[in-house]
This record gives structure tokens, sequence and C-alpha cells, in this order.
């Protein structure tokens, strides 16, 4: 455990893969937090084996609190489509086309799949969402008959929550918070693994909480996606020092399996590659995102075509998409 000379973040190094043990490669370095300005200069390891990229040297734990003092969990806005109504009629005729071609490519389904989270078909039950934020898809799934509990560490997010959305959320560390085991049908972690310090702990304790048969469904920005070739320290996903572990498939089944799960599959989607894109092309082009703010039009064309691009690949590339995907059964 050291201090860094830099007087934000204390940090202790972190030179090996937390799945495979083998020291990581030298990734990325010189990485800033261009989204909330958090002090630090970052750098990523990646590892031979599985992929997995992290931090090192890492934040503290028990520095966190400073990283997230501007966070937005309890806002309400939805941040998936940026593009919204326009006045021009080119624009609008051009956007109709967009999402017919989008809609012959299965991006459509596959963004429902995933704002669904993996749950279609899937009768309802008891459900955890492991850092729900501001509770607005908890509110969501309580009304298509789930019996729903949240997670967060944010008691601003809690209050929004029930406040807003009628939804009851626990406030603190999921194992801190005595759950009984086999409480639950299906756990939910969207965008919230890249944010831990130990993963394993985490899902070891999404196991023992599920019951037998029951679902953990986790959604985290994809290393091994386009976007984070072709846009590399600009790449959206990466997001220092709040991102300390950034997956991929490949990863995420040795998480899985690691954590005590048997019955695993990953993925990637595409869903959100235009997102991604867009924030991407804005780190790029003006050094930050501001967030619920529509992009220029020259970001948006080029978002738009980087989801063509991301969808068609997809169909000779599987593991491309932006955002990874686990789906864990306890047997
Ligand atoms: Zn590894």
């Amino acid at each position: 455990m050291s201090l860094t000379s830099d007087p934000g973040l204390a940090t202790a190094p972190s030179a090996s893969c937390l799945l495979c043990g083998t020291p990581g490669d030298p990734f990325r370095s010189g990485l800033e937090d261009r989204l909330f300005g958090v002090p630090g200069a970052w750098s990523l390891r990646r590892c031979a084996e599985c992929g997995l990229a992290w931090l090192d040297p890492q934040p503290l734990e028990a520095e966190m609190g400073k990283a997230y003092r501007r966070y937005y969990t309890h806002a309400d806005e939805d941040p998936v489509d940026r593009a919204g109504p326009r006045v021009s009629y080119p624009h609008r005729k051009l956007r109709r086309l967009y999402r017919w071609v989008l809609r012959k490519l299965g991006v459509m389904s596959a963004r429902d799949r995933l704002l669904g989270m993996f749950l279609g078909g899937v009768p309802p039950g008891t459900l955890l969402e492991v850092g729900c934020g501001n509770g607005l898809r908890l509110g969501q799934l309580a009304r298509d008959g789930w019996q729903v509990t949240g997670q967060d560490v944010d008691p601003s997010a809690a209050e929004h929550a029930l406040a807003r959305h009628g939804v009851s959320v626990r406030v603190g560390p999921l194992a801190d918070l005595g759950l009984p085991p086999a409480t639950f049908d299906c756990i939910l972690m969207n965008h919230v693994v890249e944010h831990l310090h130990d993963p394993v702990a985490v899902l070891r304790e999404c196991h023992r909480l599920l019951k037998s048969g029951g679902r953990l469904v986790v959604i985290t920005p994809n290393m091994a996606s386009l976007g984070q070739a072709l846009f590399g320290a600009d790449w959206r996903g990466l997001e220092p020092p709040r991102h300390i572990h950034i997956f991929s498939p490949t990863s995420l089944l040795s998480l899985a399996r690691l954590s005590g799960f048997a019955t695993v599959e990953a993925f990637s989607s595409v869903a959100h590659a235009e997102l991604f894109a867009s924030q991407s092309l804005d780190l790029q082009r003006q050094g930050t995102v501001i967030m619920g703010a529509e992009p220029a039009w020259a970001v948006e064309w080029r978002a738009m075509a980087f989801q063509i691009r991301e969808a068609w690949a997809q169909r000779t590339a599987p593991e491309v998409g932006e955002e990874a995907v686990l789906i864990a059964r306890r047997d």
C-alpha cells in the first residue's frame, strides 16, 4: 500500500490477473478521468490468457468515495437515446432509414433484449438488482410482476428509488446486508462489475443468494469490442479510475466459474454501439462527455455509421459488441 505523489486517491499496486494469477502486460498509461475530473494518471494492464484488463496501481477501496462525488446515479435521465426529437425533415428521414437498417441487422431486437436484462420468457419471481442506482429499472420490473429488492452504496440513490419509483433499496455493500441464502430467483448487475475491487467475492455472494436454478445477469463494457480497438484511450468503456476491471465474454466466463457457477454463457451485444461511439467521439474531439446533451451532427452520423459497422462485423466476429453479457445459473 502506498501513496502516489498525486493528492487525489491513494493507490496500491496490482500486477497480476485477478482471474488467472499471471502477471499482466502493460496496456495503456497516462489515462485521466475526463468525465468527472478526479485527479491522477492511470495505467491499465491486460492478461494475455483471459483478456481481462485492470488498473495498476488501483485506488484503495476506502478512497473510492472521492471518485464518485459528482457521479450521476440519482439522476433519472435515460442515457441510451441521445438523439431526441429533431425539427429538420431530412434529419428525421435519415433517422427513419437508419432505424430500418438497424431492424434489418437485428440491432433493435438486441436493444430490446439488453434493456429487458435478458429476462424475456422468464417467469417473474424474487429479484435483486445489485447497484440499482435510481431504481428506474426495478420500478418497471415490479410492474411486470417481479418482487424486487435493490442494493446500492449511494443513500441518495436509495431515497430517489423509493420516492420516485416506490422501490425499497438496501444501502451498503452487498455482503454487509445480512440477506439470507437462496433468496432470489434472479440477480441483475448492470454496469456494476467493472467498478468492483473484488468481483469474485461479490459474485460468490450472488451465488449464495440465488435459489437453485436461479440466474445471474451481468452486463459490462467489453474489452474485446470494436470500440475498444478503434477508439483506444478515448474508448468510453475505460472510465478511469471508476472502472477497476474491464471484462470480455471470455474473462466473464472465468469470473463466473471462479465464483462457483457451473452453468454459464457469455456473449457480446451491439445494442449500444451508437452510444459508446458517440461518447468516445466526444472524448476524442472535446476531451469530455456532456451527459444528456445531444451530440453534434458530425458526431451523430459517425456514431450511426459505427453502429451499423459493428452490427455487420458481429455476423462473423461474435465478440465485437460494445457490451459483454454473462448469464450464469446456480445449479
Ligand atoms: Zn487472466
